[in-house]
């Protein structure tokens, strides 16, 4: 049977342009604006000036939330949720890489619930709308503006909880290629692995469809054309073809979600500042290596490949290369590691179900001090 039903509820506008095209849909949001973002890409990237600017022109009063940090904490989105409420904020534009994005949605769902921060996650007590989220990607990686995912940091600084939800898809987004042009070129290179994560992590799982696979498909070949040629620095037109990629990924992994890559990375991300995309792609060759243990992962991957143009034993040598973590854990380090991620719900998202002697054996394979 064939699965291919089709759910984007978010008004992607691409290209230089995009803000003006979108601009009579932020007119409707309402008065009162909460821009939300971090310290300085906003800024950097003229992504902040070109909204304030439409928001000047439209009348419409904003004021600016730019204490969002990489990997955003649950409790600081608590707290900018309830300044919003108080600002009888109307809706909320979030600018950034993925951290602001995700960030962004969460504010709009507690500027509209006064409830306690773990209560997010609980569409129970959630009783009321998040608020209408607005999102201006700076990066070409998470593709938050093309899903609902909000990925917060739980209070401890120790782990990843997803909020998703119907309400936290942006009602629309606005991916400008140039907006990427500041960032230093480990950051694209790492926001691009990320997308390419999406892309594969996608493809294999049980969940996706005829389309979410094809936008897979799609978007890892982009991104392997370009990452694979090393640039040593990356033009407009790679920037385009990043950030269509890695938008058209986003909305892969909201029919899907992601595989194991996933959480395994999260505690190299916490734990050891690894950025998110290369935490993602330092397990690549072990979900394929895992994957191929069984038939469908073996299959999937072999059409993958091929779609992309290559094969999976040079993506396996690739990620990881690229991606090139270097770490030395102990033991005991180890399984601190491994606990905090053993209970994700990711594993069954792939043809190969990962066991956790099995993330014992992954961790220890590339980290254990020698
Ligand atoms: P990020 O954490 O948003 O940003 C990383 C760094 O890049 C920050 O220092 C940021 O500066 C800087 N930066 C961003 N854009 C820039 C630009 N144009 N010029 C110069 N510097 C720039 O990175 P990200 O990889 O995009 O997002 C990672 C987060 O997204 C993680 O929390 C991850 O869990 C989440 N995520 C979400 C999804 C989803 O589907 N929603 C999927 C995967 C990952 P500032 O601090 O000044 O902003
Ligand atoms: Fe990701």
């Amino acid at each position: 049977m064939l699965f291919a039903d089709f759910n984007m509820p978010t008004r992607i506008f691409f290209g230089e342009d995009a803000l003006e095209r979108g601009a009579d849909l932020i007119a409707k949001a309402g008065r009162r604006a909460l821009i939300v973002t971090g310290k300085t890409s906003a800024k950097k990237s003229g992504a902040e000036a070109e909204v304030t600017a439409l928001l000047e022109r439209l009348g419409i009063h904003f004021t600016i939330y730019d204490g969002v940090i990489e990997n955003p904490p649950l409790l600081d989105c608590h707290a900018a949720g309830r300044m919003a409420r108080e600002q009888n904020t109307d809706f909320v534009i979030g600018i950034g890489g993925g951290s602001p994005l995700d960030a962004a949605k969460a504010i709009a769902a507690f500027a509209a619930n006064d409830i306690l921060p773990e209560d997010i996650f609980n569409d129970d007590k959630r009783t009321e709308r998040a608020l209408p989220i607005f999102a201006v990607p700076t990066t070409a990686g998470t593709g938050s503006e093309a899903n609902n995912y909000s990925i917060l940091t739980l209070p401890g600084g120790l782990q990843k909880k997803t909020l998703k939800s119907p309400d936290t898809w942006p009602v629309a987004s606005f991916v400008v290629p140039k907006f990427g042009a500041t960032m230093p070129n480990s950051v694209t290179l790492s926001t691009a692995l990320d997308a390419f994560a999406h892309a594969m992590e996608s493809y294999l799982s049980p969940r996706s469809t005829l389309f979410s696979r094809k936008a897979a498909a799609f978007a890892a070949r982009e991104i392997f054309d370009v990452i694979s040629a090393l640039p040593d620095a990356y033009d407009a037109a790679m920037r385009e073809r990043l950030s269509l990629a890695a938008t058209v990924a986003g909305w892969a992994i909201s029919v899907t979600g992601t595989g194991f890559p996933h959480p395994l990375g999260y505690s190299l991300t916490l734990m050891d500042g690894i950025p998110h995309g290369r935490a993602c792609a330092a397990f690549a060759a072990d979900f394929i290596t895992y994957n191929e243990r069984c038939e469908t992962g073996r299959a999937l991957l072999a059409e993958f490949a091929a779609a992309i143009g290559t094969k999976p034993r040079v993506l396996a040598a690739f990620l990881p290369g690229v991606a090139n973590v270097e770490l030395a854990l102990s033991e005991s380090e180890i399984a601190r590691h491994v606990e905090l991620i053993a209970e994700a719900k990711n594993y069954p998202n792939s043809p190969y179900v990962l066991s956790k002697e099995e993330i014992f054996e992954i961790y220890r394979s590339h980290f254990l001090k020698k």
